[in-house]
């Protein structure tokens, strides 16, 4: 990668080479300015990178895991060494404030960790005398080539809920990361191959849809992780599934935070506004519904716009910046066209996030909130990805609660309470995968797998943690009888 002009290229087979297909400019959300280009890989681009992983693949499944596991010992050391760079350079090509990417790389950094534990995470079972004479033993074997397509919202560290469990498993791995900043997970890949995976190990590939759609056909590979909206996590999911392969395929989501009538509600308050107005909403955990009891309903909406309207938004790269920009014009033009969709829809618009005091360029969008929004509008039932936050009025705990699993998504929900009856109730009823009783954004960490359920998951086992570990390995068991000893 070059520095003046970034241009991200392929990583194949321990070598750097540029996509065959032309592709596009990479831009500073912040400021509008070109920072960088990334070429488009094409069915041949990808071929290759599959040829050379499954290449690779042969010798590195025979590789002791105590060793494939001291390249990521490296790795996550090269990547602390590097966390400040890295964040600028994250900040520059997504928009997102510096500690909201310091903390995203230390996320990536802590699935590096978990998977250093594979030689004991990969251990399986075994029983003497099982039957008669016969000793049985399951083990856990690498598959073989394993692709992961993941999306802009966290580029330093989706690529690393995949990349390390991977290989450290014993298969080889190709990326293909958003192409609307890619010169993060290309750095990333640059420090795993000093880190000193053999080449073909750890692959890139940069593009769209044709490099996704390639590496889903490919007969050589075994695997895709999939992250990103819901329609593409199910195109990928079927067209993976249909060339036989396993996918895990994490799709979008509509996230709600319940506030109870017995919330502590400064604690409400400052969890809703942290996860609706983190990453400016572009965040799969982000909770942009808050469904709030009647009886606290006036005084918490009153302090959350008053806590809304300090917000400063601004550059990410400076440390006085609460909030950071959309990643592009369209998309900063697509969530503000729900502002003027919210108030068609009769909800009471409390904070108008187009007044706000924002810089001059760039794709700012101020914190917006609306009251009383009505339970079926665009504005609660629709994946906006953006700073907008809906209130919506409930009487009691149960019609919250109805709320949150009206959903047709399922990634995530928080509730604030005080009363271990209705969090009990919570854990038990609602239907998100990731469910957070008094934080504000239920995020698991990486030694739990990362849930997600309806509209937000296809598949079956998860990213992260022990699903991840069975995702990237075979269960083979075996059943052995020794009469002469
Ligand atoms: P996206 O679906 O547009 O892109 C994701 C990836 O798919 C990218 O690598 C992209 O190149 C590729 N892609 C795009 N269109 C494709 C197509 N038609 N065919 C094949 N591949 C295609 O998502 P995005 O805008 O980059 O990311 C935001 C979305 O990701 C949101 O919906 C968000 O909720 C979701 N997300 C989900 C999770 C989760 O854990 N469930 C986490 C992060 C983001």
């Amino acid at each position: 990668m070059d520095s003046e002009t970034r241009t991200a290229r392929n990583f194949v087979g321990g070598a750097w080479t540029d996509p065959s297909r032309d592709g596009a400019d990479v831009e500073n959300p912040a400021t509008g300015e070109t920072v960088g280009r990334v070429g488009f890989s094409d069915e041949t681009d990808v071929g290759e990178a599959v040829t050379a992983a499954a290449e690779a693949f042969a010798s590195w499944r025979e590789t002791p895991v105590e060793e494939r596991i001291q390249p990521l010992f490296r790795l996550k050391s090269l990547l602390e060494d590097e966390q400040e760079e890295l964040a600028e350079l994250l900040v520059c090509e997504h928009g997102k404030t510096l500690a909201e990417a310091r903390g995203e790389i230390r996320r990536g950094i802590e699935n590096v960790e978990v998977a250093c534990g594979a030689p004991t995470a990969m251990q399986a079972g075994h029983l003497s005398n099982a039957a008669p004479e016969i000793d049985e033993t399951a083990v856990r074997r690498p598959v073989g080539v394993f692709a992961a397509v993941t999306p802009f919202n966290f580029p330093a560290m989706i690529p690393l809920w995949f990349l390390p469990y991977a290989v450290a498993t014993g298969n080889a791995f190709v990326l293909k990361p958003s192409e609307r900043d890619p010169h993060t997970p290309t750095r990333i890949v640059e420090l795993a191959a000093e880190a000193g995976f053999p080449d073909g190990v750890v692959n890139l590939v940069h593009g769209d849809a044709d490099a996704v759609n390639a590496l889903c056909e490919h007969p050589e590979v075994a695997g895709v992780s999939f992250v990103g909206s819901t329609p593409v996590a199910r195109h990928v999911y079927e067209t993976a599934a249909a060339n036989g392969k396993r996918v895990q395929a994490q799709g979008g989501a509509k996230n709600h935070v319940v506030v109870s009538a017995t919330a502590d509600l400064e604690t409400a308050v400052d969890g809703t506004v942290g996860s609706a107005f983190a990453n400016a909403g572009q965040r799969c955990l982000a909770n942009p519904v808050a469904v709030v009891e009647d009886a606290v309903y006036d005084e918490f909406a009153a302090r959350l716009v008053e806590r809304v309207e300090s917000m400063v938004v601004g550059d990410g790269l400076d440390e006085e910046t609460e909030m950071g920009p959309l990643v592009s014009a369209a998309h900063r033009d697509s969530v503000a066209g729900y502002v003027e969709t919210g108030v068609e829809e009769g909800a009471e618009l409390l904070v108008d996030g187009r007044t706000a005091e924002t810089p001059d360029e760039g794709h700012f969008l101020g914190p917006t909130v609306f009251g009383d929004a009505p339970r079926d509008s665009a504005l609660v039932g629709e994946e906006i990805f953006g700073p907008i936050l809906a209130l919506v009025r409930v009487p009691d705990f149960g019609a919250a609660v109805d709320v949150v699993n009206d959903s047709r998504y399922g990634n995530a929900a928080s509730l604030f309470t005080a009363s271990g009856a209705e969090a009990e109730r919570f854990r038990h009823e609602a239907e998100p995968g990731n469910l957070g009783v008094n934080v504000g954004t239920a995020a698991p960490m990486a030694f739990f797998h990362f849930g997600g359920a309806k509209e937000s998951f296809f598949g079956d086992l998860h990213a992260q943690g022990d699903d991840a570990v069975r995702f990237y390995t075979d269960e083979t068991v075996y059943i052995e009888r020794w009469p002469d000893a």
